[in-house]
């Protein structure tokens, strides 16, 4: 009989962690050796069931496959590296999970299920050594950046061309992996939430709609150093207090929106002496949205803002942009799906949107119907050894995505 064993998913997790994890949390930063082990550790539980073929792409990604009836493909996808010192659940959920899932299916359908399945471990999620998140999604949905991250460092000086290297990895021909994705016909991720959502809400799972769209500036305010025991107040041209003033106010920005954030995450300001009026400040702002129309209505609300209160002051402003993406909503029926299986389970779906971004961005980016599984985090707290999930959440979350799974592969077939 074709039984699925969460309980089997959180004892691997253990087990990866004890392989991979020291005093201060886990190590698989992508692209070194404990990284390596746990691929290698992830490799050898593949391999033990029959009937897969197993390879890596261009770009480092791991796939597993098992050969259906149709050649129309589900692909569960996680990503078992980690940030330095980081928690036990992160990206390797999604990487067990879907192997558990794999098995279910194996035993359930023998060698020939009705369609293609494939087990995908993402190469280098979270940029953490070379700063350059999403590498292996990105690289197989063509929107990698070559030019951007060809000369990137780790803080040692190893260029990532070579760290690729070692790993055999050709950096000038990661872009051929996006033959991977020819076949997609959906993609699935499960992931612990890492925010506080559902622990608020007192639940267990979430149905993610999409990740947020993201503005990043940094905005110049300029105006006069001067003396800061001879100039009066009113005949000061103060950066700083035109730069102040934009941080409640982003609050209140935020709050309009219903459901964005906006993040003012540094101050700089020159000549940043004590006796000093400000003459130059640089704020960094942040801000996110699942609706394209509201983030921009954001952005405007904050440039307004901002001359206001530079007019006030009698100071300059400027804008520069850091970085931008837009949202990326997830599949409606997969979306609907997820909702369902969950609520299978016994528990209640909630639906949210993710702040951060995950490999399923780029997969749906590229085209092929996404959608997101959350698990309640304890503390809200994830990229920290703190990081965990009760493990009756874990053991609900692997059956609720095995049913996704289950419903994902038959609206495959029947498309
Ligand atoms: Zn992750």
């Amino acid at each position: 009989m074709a039984e699925l064993d969460p309980k089997r998913t959180v004892a691997e997790l253990k087990e990866l962690r004890s392989l991979t994890a020291n005093e201060n949390g886990a190590q698989r930063v992508a692209f070194t050796k404990t990284w390596a082990t746990a691929r290698a550790w992830l490799r050898k539980k593949i391999e033990q069931l029959r009937g897969l073929e197993v390879h890596n792409d261009e770009a480092g990604n791991l796939w597993a496959t098992l050969p259906g009836r149709s050649t129309k493909a589900l692909l569960i996808g996680g990503h078992i590296d980690s940030v330095p010192n980081g928690g036990w659940l992160d990206g390797c959920l999604n990487t067990l999970a879907g192997l558990e899932v794999l098995r279910r299916i194996r035993a359930q359908h023998g060698a020939k299920p009705p369609v293609t399945v494939r087990l995908v471990d993402w190469a280098d999620e979270e940029g953490a050594r070379f700063g350059k998140s999403l590498f292996g999604s990105s690289a197989c949905s063509g929107k990698i950046d070559m030019n951007e991250i060809r000369d990137l460092k780790d803080k040692d000086g190893i260029r990532l061309v070579d760290a690729l290297k070692e790993h055999g990895i050709e950096f000038e021909r990661v872009k051929e992996c996006d033959k991977e994705l020819r076949s997609a016909a959906a993609y699935l991720e499960l992931h612990i939430e890492q925010g506080p959502v559902l622990l608020d809400l007192g639940l267990p799972l979430g149905v993610v709609l999409g990740t947020f769209g993201v503005e990043r500036h940094a905005i110049d305010f300029r105006g006069q150093a001067a003396h800061s025991g001879s100039t009066p107040m009113n005949r000061r041209r103060d950066a700083f207090l035109a730069a102040a003033k934009m941080s409640p106010e982003v609050y209140r920005i935020a709050e309009r929106s219903n459901g964005g954030v906006c993040t003012i995450g540094s101050c700089t300001t020159k000549p940043g002496i004590v006796t000093s009026v400000v003459e130059e400040c640089r704020i960094t702002l942040d801000q996110r949205h699942l609706e394209a129309a509201v983030l921009a209505r954001m952005l405007s609300e904050a440039k307004e803002a901002s001359e206001k209160f530079a007019t006030e002051g009698n100071v300059g402003v400027e804008w520069e942009r850091i970085w931008k993406i837009e949202p990326i909503l997830f599949n409606k029926e997969l979306i609907d799906f997820c909702d369902e299986a969950i609520a299978e389970t016994g528990a209640k779906p909630h639906r949210l949107p993710s702040g951060p971004l995950h490999d399923a961005a780029e997969v749906a980016r590229a085209g092929v119907p996404t959608v997101m599984m959350f698990v309640q985090s304890l503390h809200g707290i994830s990229h920290n050894k703190i990081e965990d999930t009760k493990e009756e959440h874990l053991e609900l979350a692997v059956t609720a995505f095995d049913n996704l799974a289950d419903k994902a592969m038959q609206w495959i077939e029947k498309s």
